[in-house]
């Protein structure tokens, strides 16, 4: 079975497969799973097409019950799907388990929000006319996701998009066909009518360019890298297509004078190095007031020598391994970099060999760097934190916002102060203060400025703007 797509409500058997390996342990094989062609890909946006005219027109009660149904069933089974997660991507398991009640939780808020879609009345400035806005899905709607979240993100796309009564054709990326696949397979058995929602897992060079390329689709959800997203932004706009895209990060966190350095530490260590770093909210420049900057990073130090970094499925581990051969090449790749660029290692940053065959990183962080470095610019992606020594408070926030990206910023203080500034000033779409970059909640609006964010946000209420189209009607009675 793992080696189908669903596509018009059938699991349709593939022409070819990925190996699905474990990043932890590569003799560990999760699965071989499908890899769609063009023609697999007409055959879902069609079925998708086809299905839209009757799936818009469910009550949103109708809608909303599957919703929760699907919701039910992942948060129910989330021991066994984090485990497929943490064996597909890497992170650890309490990580993957998180991940994969988060993913539930955000199929039931948007079973809510399904019967909560509301229109707007008003009286015309002309008398004796009535305006009414009125907000109806779109049609097609194209989903490709990336790897650092195999369930989260595909459940924060899919589920606003069936609420709001479109229909989905679903790319996830090649990594993670597994949750993919059993978000598919827990949909089709909660109701979803045949054609509502397809997968097509495969290449993103076919299979997501296919989507893109679609006249029948009428908008694309993306999350990725910078490169892929400016591309398939730039392919849908060429084809009248609406188009949201989340991409990456270069997420400044502030630890001023007065911070309380337990807290800071923390936040520092859960921000740059869970979920090995991987996430587009990681903390990768740390902004540290000189006058508190070499005890941060003596206890910063301290703290990563007691982070423990092992397969993803053992008990205790704190940072799993990278999520692939390539993105491992791409971090040493860069660590290398920041050492010709005249940062120093303050630790980390070797390869680790440990007792099974993976992709293991030691956490690193760099010192003495300064803003301009490239490894300070341009998102690495990886359990590689930067310190950026600066002054005081103003040159902070002059740092913090000295970058293309814009996705999320943070600071450490414990100044009312300095919290009500920066949150003004910061030039991010997500402020944080004494907690993590990374790490949000699923009801409120997730995404960024600058070259982070493009289109409306996701998540929340607010994840209504992209999947639904507004109608402004008048009518003389
Ligand atoms: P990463 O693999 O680092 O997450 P990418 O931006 O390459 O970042 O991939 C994000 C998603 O975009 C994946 O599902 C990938 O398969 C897909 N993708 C890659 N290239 C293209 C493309 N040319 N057109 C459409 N989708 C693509």
């Amino acid at each position: 079975m793992l080696n189908r797509n669903l596509i018009g409500g059938e699991w349709i058997a593939a022409h070819a497969a990925t190996v699905n390996s474990s990043p932890s342990d590569t003799s560990d094989i999760v699965g071989e799973y499908a890899s769609a062609d063009t023609q697999d890909v007409e055959n879902a946006i069609e079925a998708a097409a086809n299905a839209f005219p009757a799936w818009s027109r469910t009550t949103p009660e109708f809608r909303s019950d599957i919703l929760d149904r699907a919701g039910n069933e992942i948060i129910a089974r989330q021991d066994e799907i984090g485990r497929v997660l943490a064996r597909e991507e890497g992170k650890t398991l309490p990580e993957a388990i998180g991940e994969t009640v988060r993913a539930g939780r955000i199929f039931k808020y948007f079973a809510g929000e399904a019967l909560r879609l509301e229109g707007e009345r008003l009286d015309s400035v002309r008398s004796g006319i009535e305006v009414e806005l009125i907000r109806e899905p779109e049609g097609v709607i194209g989903i490709i996701t990336p790897w650092n979240f195999p369930i989260a993100i595909p459940a924060w796309k899919i589920a606003p998009a069936l609420a709001h009564g479109n229909t989905v054709v679903f790319k996830p990326a090649e990594l993670v066909p597994g949750c993919a696949w059993i978000i598919t397979d827990i949909l089709a058995r909660a109701g979803i009518p045949a054609g509502v929602f397809n997968l097509v897992m495969g290449k993103g060079s076919v299979v997501g360019d296919a989507i893109v390329k679609s006249n029948r689709v009428r908008a694309v959800s993306f999350t990725g890298s910078v490169a892929t997203g400016r591309r398939i932004g730039i392919g849908c706009m060429e084809r009248g297509k609406k188009v949201q895209l989340e991409l990456g990060g270069k997420n400044p966190l502030i630890i001023a004078a007065d911070a309380d350095l337990d807290v800071a530490v923390n936040v520092a260590i859960n921000g740059s190095y869970f979920s090995t770093g991987q996430r587009c909210t990681a903390s990768s420049r740390l902004v540290v007031d000189d006058s508190i900057h070499d005890v941060f990073v003596e206890r910063m130090v301290a703290a990563m020598s007691r982070l423990k970094v092992d397969n993803a499925l053992k008990a205790g581990v704190d940072v799993g391994p990278v999520a692939s051969s390539s993105q491992l090449a791409q971090d040493l790749a860069y660590i290398d970099l920041g050492r010709k660029e005249g940062a120093k290692l303050a630790f980390g940053g070797e390869p680790l060999q440990l007792d099974t065959e993976g992709y293991f990183l030691q956490p690193a962080l760099f010192i003495e760097t300064d803003n301009t470095m490239r490894i300070n610019r341009e998102e690495i992606f990886g359990p590689v934190a930067s310190v950026i020594r600066v002054r005081d408070y103003e040159e902070a926030v002059a740092v913090a916002n000295d970058t293309e990206f814009g996705l999320a910023s943070g600071i450490c203080t414990t100044s009312l102060k300095l919290t009500s500034d920066f949150k003004r000033r910061s030039q991010a779409g997500m402020v944080m203060v004494n907690v993590p970059t990374a790490g949000v909640d699923y009801h409120v609006p997730f995404g960024g400025r600058k070259a982070s964010s493009y289109g409306a946000r996701e998540q929340g209420k607010h994840a209504r703007e992209f999947y639904t189209a507004l109608k402004t009607v008048y009518i003389r009675p």
